[in-house]
C-alpha cells in the first residue's frame, strides 16, 4: 500500500480524552475513532489488525472442532424473558423496540440464541458433543466506558458454546477450550494467565479468566512465576484426546487477582509469587443445564429418555485484546506490534522523494516485495525524513526499511527492527530477499 493513496490519519498532539497508552495510541496512530461514548469506527490500519487478531482467533477454534456460524446482534427479548436473564441483566442491557411494540434488544452475549438454535434442530445425543462459536459485536451499556477500545459498549467477541451430553464430556468440552485460549494468546504474542473466575452472573461450575498483565490492568493480579516457563504451543491438541493432564499442569500454579481474598494465597514477593496488573481478554465458563433446563434443551439419551445438555461458554475479546496488546507491547515513540498481527510487515520509507533515481529503487523494492507476497506499507509522501521516522515508529510495523540520497549513492538500505532498534545497511539488491519465505 502507497501511503500517499491510503487513509492514516496520525495525530502527532497527543489526545486529551485519553487516559492509558494503548487508547493514545491508537488513536495516534489513526487505528480508531470515537463515534459515541464507547463506540468506535475503526480506520483502515486499526481494521487490519483486528482482522488479523480475528483470524488467529478463528484459526485456533476450529482447530479445536468448534463450528462457526454467524448469529444477529440484534435478538427478540423473548427468549431472554424464557431464561429469566431479561429483567437480572439490568441496563447493561440495551432495550429496543420495533414499529410492531415488539421487544427486542442488542445482543450482549449469546447464551438464550445459540440454545434456541441448538433444540430447534439437535434432538439425539449421537449428535453431541458440539461447540458452536461466532464472531460478532456485542453491546453493553457500560456505565463507564473508557480505556478506548478496552472497555466500550460496542465490542467485538467470539463466543463458542460447548454442548454435551454428561458433565464428564462437558469438562472435555472445556479443557479443549482452554488449551485453545492458551494458544490463541501466544500466537498472539502476548502471554495470557489462566485464572480461577468467579462464576457471577452468568452462574456455574468451573470458569477460567485469562488475563495479559500490563501496568495498567484494571484489576491488581497475583501469579506464580512458573507461568513464564510454559509454552503453550508445543501442546498440539486434537479433538478428543485428554487434556486433562496440560490443563492440571497450567491450573497447578498460582494465580489470583486481589479480590479472591485467598486465605490460603502465597505471600506476594515471597515464594515464587509476583504482583502485577490485568487485562481480561478471555473468559470460559462451564455452567451446566443454567439454560438448557429453563429453555428445555434436551436430547434423548442412550436410554431413550430426554435429558437436558450441559452446556458451556467461551469468550474471548477480539477488540478489547487490540488494545491489550499495545498495553503490553509498546515504547515512548509508540506501538510495537508482535510479528502474528501487525498490520503490514514492513515499512518502506523513500526519503528523497524528489530524486528520480531513489523513488524507482524504492518503487523496485515496492514491487519485488509485493510480488513475494510481503505486506508492505510504503511511505512515499513528499514529507520529510524525520516525519516519515516518527510517523513508522507510532504505527510501529515490525521492519523498517529507509533509503535516502546517501544510502542509494552507497547501494544500501537501512533495515531496522522495531522491537530491538536494531539497525544494519543491507544492499539495495539484496533487501527484497531478506523477507522470503
Ligand atoms: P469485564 O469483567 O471486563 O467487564 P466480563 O466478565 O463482563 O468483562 P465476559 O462476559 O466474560 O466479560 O465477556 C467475554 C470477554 O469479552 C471478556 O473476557 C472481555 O475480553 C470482553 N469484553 C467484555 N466486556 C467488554 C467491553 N465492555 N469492551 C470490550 N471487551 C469486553
Ligand atoms: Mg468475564
Amino acid at each position: 500500500m502507497r501511503l500517499s493513496r491510503y487513509f492514516l490519519p496520525t495525530l502527532k498532539e497527543t489526545p486529551s480524552e485519553a487516559q492509558i497508552a494503548s487508547h493514545r495510541l491508537m488513536l495516534r496512530a489513526g487505528m480508531v475513532r470515537q463515534g459515541a461514548a464507547g463506540i468506535y469506527s475503526w480506520l483502515p490500519l486499526g481494521l487490519k489488525v483486528l482482522k488479523n487478531i480475528e483470524s488467529i482467533v478463528r484459526e485456533e477454534q476450529d482447530r479445536a472442532g468448534a463450528i462457526e456460524l454467524l448469529m444477529p446482534t440484534i435478538q427478540s427479548a423473548d427468549l431472554w424473558i424464557e431464561s429469566g436473564r431479561y429483567d437480572d441483566y439490568g441496563k447493561e442491557m440495551l432495550r429496543i423496540e420495533d414499529r410492531h411494540d415488539r421487544k427486542m434488544l442488542f445482543g450482549p452475549t449469546n447464551e438464550e440464541l445459540v440454545t434456541d438454535i441448538f433444540r430447534r434442530e439437535i434432538k439425539s445425543y449421537k449428535d453431541l458433543p458440539k461447540n458452536l462459536y461466532h464472531i460478532q459485536w456485542k453491546f453493553r451499556d457500560e456505565i463507564r466506558p473508557r480505556f478506548g477500545v478496552m472497555r466500550g459498549r460496542e465490542f467485538l467477541m467470539k463466543d463458542a458454546y460447548s454442548f454435551d451430553l454428561d458433565a464428564e464430556n462437558a469438562v472435555k468440552s472445556y479443557n479443549a477450550m482452554f488449551v485453545a485460549y492458551l494458544r490463541t494468546f501466544a500466537r498472539l504474542g502476548v502471554k495470557a494467565i489462566p485464572m480461577r473466575a468467579d462464576t457471577g452472573p452468568i452462574g456455574g461450575d468451573l470458569s477460567h479468566e485469562f488475563i495479559v498483565v500490563a501496568d495498567t490492568g484494571e484489576s491488581e493480579v497475583f501469579f506464580d512465576k512458573g507461568f513464564e516457563d510454559f509454552d503453550p504451543l508445543s501442546v498440539d491438541s486434537g479433538l478428543g484426546d485428554d487434556l486433562q493432564p496440560v490443563v492440571d499442569q497450567w491450573t497447578s500454579l498460582y494465580a489470583a487477582t486481589e479480590e479472591m481474598h485467598d486465605p490460603d494465597a502465597p505471600e506476594a514477593g515471597g515464594a515464587d509469587i509476583v504482583k502485577g496488573r490485568g487485562i481480561e481478554v478471555g473468559h470460559i465458563f462451564f455452567f451446566g443445564e443454567k439454560y438448557s433446563k429453563p429453555m428445555k434443551a434436551e436430547v434423548q439419551g442412550p436410554d431413550g429418555k430426554p435429558v437436558p445438555v450441559q452446556m458451556g461458554s467461551y469468550g474471548i475479546g477480539v477488540s478489547r485484546l487490540v488494545g491489550a496488546i499495545i498495553e503490553a507491547s509498546h515504547d515512548e515513540h509508540g506501538i510495537i506490534w508482535p510479528e502474528a498481527i501487525a498490520p503490514y510487515k514492513v515499512g518502506l520509507m523513500n526519503l528523497a522523494t524528489k530524486d528520480a533515481d531513489c523513488t524507482a529503487a524504492c518503487d523496485k523494492i515496492y514491487a519485488d516485495l509485493r510480488s513475494q507476497g510481503v505486506e508492505v506499507l510504503y511511505d512515499d509522501r513528499n514529507t520529510g525524513a524525520g516525519a516519515k521516522f516518527s510517523d513508522m515508529d507510532l504505527i510501529g510495523l515490525p521492519w523498517q526499511v529507509a533509503l535516502g540520497n546517501r544510502g542509494f549513492k552507497n547501494g544500501v538500505v537501512e533495515l531496522k527492527n522495531r522491537a530491538t532498534g536494531d539497525r544494519e545497511e543491507v544492499a539495495i539488491a539484496d533487501i527484497a530477499a531478506r523477507f522470503a519465505g
